[in-house]
C-alpha cells in the first residue's frame, strides 16, 4: 500500500488549500471559518513518481471542547496511522499556543515531520518563515498554498522522508 501522509495543524492555517494544491484538484473543502474539515479525508497524491495517500484533517484546540475535541481525536488518529506528517503553520499569525500544543503532541509521536510555513505569499513573509526554526521541528519550508509557491521543495523533502 502507498505510504500515508497526515496533514495537521490548527484550524484555518490552510491545510485543505495545501491538499488541493498537491492533488491538483479542489476536492478538499476550504473555508474561512475555522474547523470546517471535521473528519479525516484521504486523497491519492503523487510527487516525482512517488505515490502516497494524503489525509486532510480538522485542526485541534489546546483546550479541546465540543467539535474541537472530535477534530482533535481525528487528527491524532490520523498522525498515529501515518508514515509522515505535514505540519502546517500560518506565517502571517506566527506560533500560537495551539500550534505549541500540536508540536508537543507530535514530539511524542516519533514520525518524520515536514514543517510547512504556509501563507508565505510575499518575499517578506518567506523571510518570516525562518523564525519557525525556533520550534525545533527542523527546516521550515515557506509555502503559499494559495498561489502555489514553495510546494515543490516541501514535497521533495516529504518524499525523501517516506
Ligand atoms: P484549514 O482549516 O487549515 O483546512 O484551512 P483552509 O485551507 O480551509 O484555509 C483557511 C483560509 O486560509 C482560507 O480563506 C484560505 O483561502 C486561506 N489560505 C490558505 N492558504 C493560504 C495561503 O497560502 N495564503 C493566503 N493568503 N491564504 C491562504
Ligand atoms: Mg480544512
Amino acid at each position: 500500500p502507498d505510504p500515508v501522509v497526515a496533514v495537521v495543524g490548527r484550524p484555518n492555517v490552510g491545510k485543505s488549500t495545501l491538499v488541493n494544491r498537491v492533488i491538483g484538484r479542489r476536492e478538499a473543502v476550504v473555508e474561512d471559518t475555522p474547523g470546517v474539515t471535521r473528519d479525516r479525508v484521504s486523497y491519492k497524491a503523487e510527487w516525482s513518481g512517488k505515490n502516497f495517500t494524503l489525509v486532510d484533517t480538522g485542526g485541534w484546540e489546546h483546550d479541546a471542547k465540543g467539535i474541537h475535541a472530535r477534530v482533535a481525536e481525528q487528527a491524532e488518529v490520523a498522525v498515529l496511522n501515518a508514515d509522515a506528517v505535514l505540519l502546517v503553520l500560518d506565517v502571517t499569525v506566527g506560533v500560537t499556543a495551539t500550534d505549541e500544543a500540536v508540536v508537543s503532541m507530535l514530539r511524542r509521536i516519533k514520525k518524520p515531520i515536514i514543517l510547512v510555513a504556509n501563507k508565505a505569499d510575499s518575499p517578506q513573509l518567506q523571510i518570516e518563515a525562518s523564525n519557525l526554526w525556533a520550534l525545533g521541528m527542523g527546516e521550515p519550508f515557506p509555502v503559499s498554498s494559495l498561489h502555489g509557491m514553495g510546494t515543490g521543495d516541501a514535497l521533495d523533502a516529504l518524499i525523501k522522508a517516506l
